[in-house]
């Protein structure tokens, strides 16, 4: 365990004070600043990278906290390559500024060292339930907190993250970080309930209505997996990559032992997809000590929507990938998976020897909350319908939804941009009802005072 552990340390490490502040310095401040406009939420990156080269750290994380509940996240797991970062113009001089790593450093010099000390509100201006604590609830449960609503997370799994936790594995993203996160957002006065499952056991969207609140958000995600029908794939050796992560999760956090991992040393293990999840699921069969993992992908490298930096350290590790591919049977000794065939686009067959299968193919939502209630309206695929006034509001009265539930899968950013609309549709939306809650008692009053 020990030995795995070591496996499952951070990859990239961080900057020291020194390489952080030189690199701030680098940065040319610009009047127009495209790294601002490459970021979905809009940091106000040259201000803060400003504060960082002058060694203002607490300035530079009020600036960044104005605009972001999980930079330590974000400064590890975002596209930046394709966002802040590939928007610098310093790349057309050779190399654009490190603004991943440099709101990472932040928010951990933060975290370590409690820099930040917000004043909150008195928490008067309504109630609300949020139901899943992935980026798109800790950042409406953050955002509301903090413009003074009472905000309660209902979450099933035993800890708050999403995907955080139980997906993004901790070689990329330490669990310890994210923790970290969460306290921050229940510093705010936000209060958790894990272990809850909103749809199950007589809890579910009525019910948070007869308990006072005056607004529902659904952050739920797409936790159900899509399967491919290909013959052989109901077999016990085929697994879903989202299922294999969580295992490991709770496995490197002691809470599995190492029978209750499907990936043993020494096994060979076919990955199909290539996207993020994919990357994630190769990488970490290799690290719980499969021989050969093999991403098979049925497109070209220029198709596959896992970042190229994901893809790059793949290969380091020693994942192989077979493009323009499928899998097209998976077969059995007594029940064991044993083989793969996999057939190549120009119709070429082999057959290879396989411990196991793991499918990465993409999620939707489960349709838990809607099918215990009515009301709520989804698409064909599942994925919630709302309107853009209030913003995110689903087509029953009081209930909101966003991040990848209504948004399809997405990224970390994506949510959490979504997430902050909504916070600003659910605080109209509560102040609307409570003001018309006003008038009506005024007039009832009016009404009761001119018959006595
Ligand atoms: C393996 C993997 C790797 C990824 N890597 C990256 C990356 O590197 N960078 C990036 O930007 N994005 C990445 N993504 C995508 C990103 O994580 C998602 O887009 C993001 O987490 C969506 O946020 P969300 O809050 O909408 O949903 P989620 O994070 O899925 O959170 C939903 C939460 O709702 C809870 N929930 C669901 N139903 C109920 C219910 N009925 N009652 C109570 N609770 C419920 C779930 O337990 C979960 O905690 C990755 C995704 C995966 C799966």
């Amino acid at each position: 365990m020990e030995q795995e552990n070591k496996l499952f340390q951070e990859v990239n490490e961080g900057y020291t004070m020194h390489d952080a502040i030189e690199e701030a310095k680098r940065c040319l401040n610009c009047k127009v600043p495209q790294c601002k406009k490459g970021c979905p939420i809009s940091h106000d990156i040259p201000n803060w990278i400003h504060e960082l080269s002058m060694g203002n750290l607490g300035n530079a994380m009020d600036i960044i906290n104005s605009k972001s509940n999980l930079p330590a996240v974000c400064g590890r797991v975002c596209p930046h390559e394709k966002q802040c970062e590939g928007h610098c113009v310093l790349n057309k001089k050779g190399k654009g500024i490190r603004v991943g790593k440099l709101e990472r450093f932040i928010a951990d010099f933060d975290g370590d060292m409690g820099l930040i000390r917000e004043k909150l509100l008195p928490k008067t201006r309504g109630k609300v339930a949020v139901i899943g604590s992935g980026p798109a609830g800790l950042t409406i449960a953050g955002d509301l907190a903090r413009q003074g609503f009472n905000v309660e997370i209902f979450e099933m799994e035993q800890e708050p993250g999403g995907v955080l936790m139980f997906g993004i594995p901790e070689y990329r993203l330490p669990k310890d970080i994210v923790r970290r996160e969460i306290k921050k957002t229940e510093e705010l006065g936000v209060v958790f309930h894990c272990n809850t499952t909103v749809g199950k056991d007589g809890l579910n969207v009525d019910k948070l209505f007869e308990m006072g609140f005056d607004a529902i958000f659904m952050g739920t995600g797409t936790g159900k997996p899509k399967k491919l029908d290909i013959p052989g794939c109901n077999l016990e050796g085929v697994r879903q990559a989202i299922w294999f992560l969580r295992r490991v999760s709770l496995y490197n956090e002691g809470n599995l032992s190492r029978d209750e991992v499907v990936v043993k040393e020494g096994n060979k293990v076919f990955v199909i997809g290539c996207g993020n999840t994919a990357m994630d699921a190769a990488r970490t069969a290799v690290r719980m000590g499969a021989s050969d993992v093999q991403v098979v992908y049925h497109r070209t490298i220029n198709d596959m929507s896992a970042l190229r930096s994901e893809y790059d350290e793949a290969v380091e590790e020693g994942v192989k990938f077979n493009w323009d591919s499928s899998i097209v049977e998976i077969h059995d000794d007594n029940g064991t998976l044993n083989e793969v065939v996999i057939e190549t686009k120009a119709g070429e067959r082999r057959t290879e020897k396989a411990d196991l299968v793991i499918m990465a193919v993409g999620s939707a939502p489960a349709s838990r909350i809607v099918s215990t209630t009515t009301g709520i309206d989804v698409d064909d695929r599942g994925y919630v319908l709302t309107r853009e006034k209030p913003y995110g509001m689903t087509t029953r009265k009081g209930v909101f939804a966003g991040g990848d539930v209504v948004n399809r899968p997405s990224t970390v950013v994506l949510a959490m941009h979504d997430a902050k609309q909504v916070a600003e549709g659910i605080a109209q939306y509560v102040d609307a009802i409570k003001l018309l809650e006003a008038i009506n008692m005024d007039d009832e009053l009016k009404k009761t005072g001119d018959n006595k």
